[in-house]
């Protein structure tokens, strides 16, 4: 029954297109209208433009802390990938469900979804909350605003459940993530003269070259966290673009570097030394030939890491819904986790699906990882009502109040 109406919920929202570039109200729209037959209030925030919202949605009494399901609705692109069928039509074959954002990660709200008249009959003491974001495929960039506004309510939630797909498997850790643009502004001039001009792809590759050189060192001297892989912060530049003509002195150059940082170490810090040897190094040398030449830095994506510690009880509350006792796993791509942790929600990511299937073309879910999603809410039900839910004096203790 749950999982039939699972399986129709999820096809109508493969069927809306929420590439991240896109609007999502249109499947905001229809999620808020299944909600508003049941009687469930949902707020909506938006983009400035309004093209794009966060649906907050609460089962239950308001001024109980009570526990998130949060998920994004937007999906990656599927341009240039060779998908078998229409990504944007739900395709079922041998136990598995096809189509954009089956696994990352609308299989998760569509089972939040199917669950919400259960939640509700339920009459749990302790509110659900549905917190569906726009813009996490962009860095997390939606879910600020919800998250905000939770941060100024006087009872707020204990904690959150990231539904990224983990195969329903739990992870308290993963890496933060600092996206940078930088951007060198030299002086073009005749390539027969190089020393009358500055060459900003010489000083990009430059700048490249340093960066480097850091990444080498954080692998070489760390910090190390031995629950990820690679065990330390990594830094990657992915994106450059610049020059006009072989026989001209390339004016402007820029590229995009990110640093995927451990939750233990700031990769401000990492981003800082790259800018101190720009200013120190580059810089004055580009200013004794040309005065107007620069070097710029905008930060285009950026999202804490997850540590949610071993000892906080949504670990063990969450090993004995699911029956899985299992020390709880670290990842190395991020969510909006870090996030809510940040405003002090203990938060933790478990999701049907594998990491493996999202942002590829033929993207799935295994109709198995959605039944134990829908298990693993049934049993959330079972143990609110036995009064098994976490103790609200007792955050990073971890016992249950039973
Ligand atoms: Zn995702």
């Amino acid at each position: 029954m749950i999982q039939q109406r699972t399986l129709k919920i999820l096809r109508d929202l493969v069927g809306f297109d929420t590439t991240s570039r896109l609007s999502n109200l249109d499947l905001i729209e229809a999620i808020q209208l299944q909600l508003d037959t049941l009687d469930i209030p949902c707020e909506l925030t938006f983009n400035p433009d309004q093209s794009k919202a966060n649906l907050f949605a609460t089962i239950g009494d308001d001024s109980v802390p009570g526990l998130v399901l949060s998920g994004h609705t937007d999906v990656v692109p599927v341009d240039g990938q060779n998908w078998s069928s229409d990504p944007f039509s739900l395709r079922k074959s041998a136990g598995k469900l096809f189509g954009r954002g089956t696994c990352d990660m609308k299989g998760f709200i569509a089972v939040c979804l199917a669950m919400a008249e259960t939640f509700k009959q339920a009459k749990l003491s302790v509110p659900i909350h549905f917190a569906f974001s726009y813009d996490e495929e962009v860095g997390c960039l939606g879910v600020r605003d919800l998250i905000s506004e939770l941060d100024k309510r006087v009872v707020k939630p204990l904690a959150c459940i990231v539904g990224e797909p983990t195969s329903m498997q739990i992870v308290s850790a993963h890496k933060g993530m600092l996206d940078t643009l930088c951007t060198v502004k030299g002086c073009a001039g005749h390539s027969s003269l190089p020393d009358k001009g500055v060459n900003a792809i010489v000083v990009a590759s430059r700048l490249i070259e340093k960066i480097q050189s850091l990444a080498h060192e954080v692998k070489e001297n760390g910090p190390f966290d031995a629950r990820f892989t690679p065990p330390h912060s990594t830094l990657h530049v992915g994106k450059i673009k610049g020059g006009t003509a072989v026989n001209i002195i390339p004016e402007h150059c820029e590229f995009e570097y990110e640093i995927r940082n451990i939750p233990a170490q700031d990769p401000q810090e990492i981003a800082q030394k790259v800018e101190d040897f720009a200013r120190q190094n580059l810089l004055p040398e580009m200013q004794m030939v040309s005065q107007p030449s620069n070097i710029q830095w905008q930060t285009q994506a950026q999202f804490p890491g997850l540590d949610t510690p071993e000892t906080a009880q949504i670990n063990d509350w969450m090993k004995a819904v699911l029956h899985n006792d299992s020390a709880p796993g670290a990842v190395s791509y991020g969510t909006e986790a870090g996030l809510f942790s940040n405003i002090g929600i203990p938060t933790i990511v478990c999701g049907p699906g594998s990491i493996d299937q999202a942002h590829r073309h033929d993207e799935f879910v295994e109709i198995r990882q959605i039944e134990t999603c829908i298990e693993f809410m049934h049993s959330v039900i079972e143990h609110m009502q036995r009064g098994e839910w976490l103790n609200p004096d007792g955050a990073g203790e971890s016992h249950r109040s039973a």
